[in-house]
């Protein structure tokens, strides 16, 4: 009987409403793409807002690999891997995202929610010490919910801060050090050298989640690790095949071979999921490829995030230094935020305005995305267009 439950559920309903906290998800009329219909508006807008940052979840390429794998592998597998859900395709995509990665092994999931699900549960017991920054992605922070060890939260990429959680776990058996490579919400990047070096004195281990790094940051693609040059003192990387590398779904561990081994054997969300479907395992396998190959892509997307970012700068706009394509231009008001993200979308470009509790109080922004498929005249068009609304809205003068 869901008559008494209904109430109930419609009161929470009515508190998200009220809180001005209701999502309302905009409807896209192709594929995803740097310029996109959406239901409601004749014509194009150029997207600003997707984690497509390679361009690829559209790649040709991709998409005929997909294809192909359909037509070798099937649909699914209807299983998951460790009954009759393995094929030669699902090996060779591990061994080649351990290879990208620079890491010993690979271990595939359904999604980077379930890679960090399924992490720390199996690797860490009520003998050990989890110490995670405070903003750390949701899936990390379920994903430490469900492990016995002794769970510590440092402040967001505080260090003297972790060293004290550091000091006082000094009896555990294990302890390891969570963040994520790059904060979604600031386009901000861990200081891993800072990390690396405390987990050095400390005996700890490291965890880095790459979802907004992995394929497009750092020299070749490979991520904060190797922005930062600690590649080789990561343990453990957890990363997804959803964002720039082809957009489709799934995601993976990367790390020591003994991690990924006890993953295999542990790990819920690997043991108890459908094995990854064959279509995306061939465009993944596709875009490694690609990447490999040269960095051409990466190159193109960090010139036109400099672009963006001085071409901002130069209009005057408050935006967070970095050198990440995702650009957070402050506005502080949130009613300012979803206003200009409104009439960002008449002149067709396509943003969305973040507000509390997404972000502090005070700290309302429009996080823009760069993407290599923006060609430079969209770059400009949307410096365009940021400046003629912000003249608007008395955020430029
Ligand atoms: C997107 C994201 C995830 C989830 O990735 P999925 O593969 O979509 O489950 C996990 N962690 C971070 C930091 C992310 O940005």
């Amino acid at each position: 009987m869901f008559e008494s439950a209904k109430g109930h559920v419609q009161a929470t309903l009515d508190e998200i409403r009220e809180a001005g906290l209701w999502k309302t998800e905009r409807v896209i009329t192709t594929k995803q793409a740097a310029s996109i219909g959406v239901e409601g508006r004749d014509g194009r807008v150029l997207n600003f807002c997707a984690n497509n940052y390679l361009g690829l979840a559209n790649d040709g390429r991709l998409v005929q690999a997909a294809k192909d794998a359909l037509d070798r592998w099937g649909n699914g597998l209807s299983s998951v891997r460790f009954i009759c859900g393995t094929q030669s395709a699902h090996k060779a995509l591990e061994a080649k995202i351990a290879q990208f990665m620079g890491t010993e092994a690979s271990i595939l999931y359904a999604a980077a929610f379930d890679a960090n699900g399924g992490l720390f549960e199996t690797l860490l017991g009520k003998e050990d010490a989890v110490i995670s920054d405070a903003l750390n992605h949701a899936s990390i922070i379920d994903g430490i919910r469900l492990c016995k060890a002794e769970r510590h939260r440092f402040l967001h990429m505080d260090m003297a801060d972790l060293e004290s959680k550091l000091q006082a776990t000094q009896d555990k058996r294990m302890r390891l050090i969570s963040t994520d490579g790059i904060y979604s919400m600031d386009g901000d990047v861990a200081p891993l050298r800072e990390i690396c070096d405390l987990a050095d004195q400390y005996d700890a281990m490291v965890h880095i989640d790459e979802c907004h790094a992995t394929g497009f940051f750092g020299p070749t693609g490979r991520g904060t690790h190797e922005h930062l040059g600690v590649q080789d003192r990561i343990d453990i990387v957890t990363s997804t095949l959803g964002k720039a590398l082809g957009g489709a779904s799934g995601g993976f561990t990367a790390a020591r071979q003994e991690i990924v081994d006890l993953l295999r054997q542990r790990s819920r969300p690997y043991l108890f999921s459908n094995t990854v479907a064959p279509a995306i395992v061939g465009s993944s396998i596709a875009c490694l490829d690609l990447l490999s190959e040269n960095s051409d892509l990466v190159k193109e997307l960090q010139g036109k995030t400099m672009r963006f970012r001085e071409g901002m700068t130069a209009a005057g706009f408050d935006i967070r230094p970095g050198v990440h394509p995702i650009v957070p231009v402050m506005l502080g008001d949130a009613r300012l935020a979803t206003g200009m993200a409104d009439d960002l979308l008449v002149e067709g470009i396509y943003v969305i305005g973040f507000s509390f509790p997404v972000v502090p109080r005070g700290q309302a922004r429009i996080r823009v995305q760069v993407s290599a498929a923006h060609s430079e005249g969209d770059i400009d068009a949307c410096i365009a267009a940021f400046t003629k609304v912000g003249r608007a809205h008395g955020v430029l003068s």
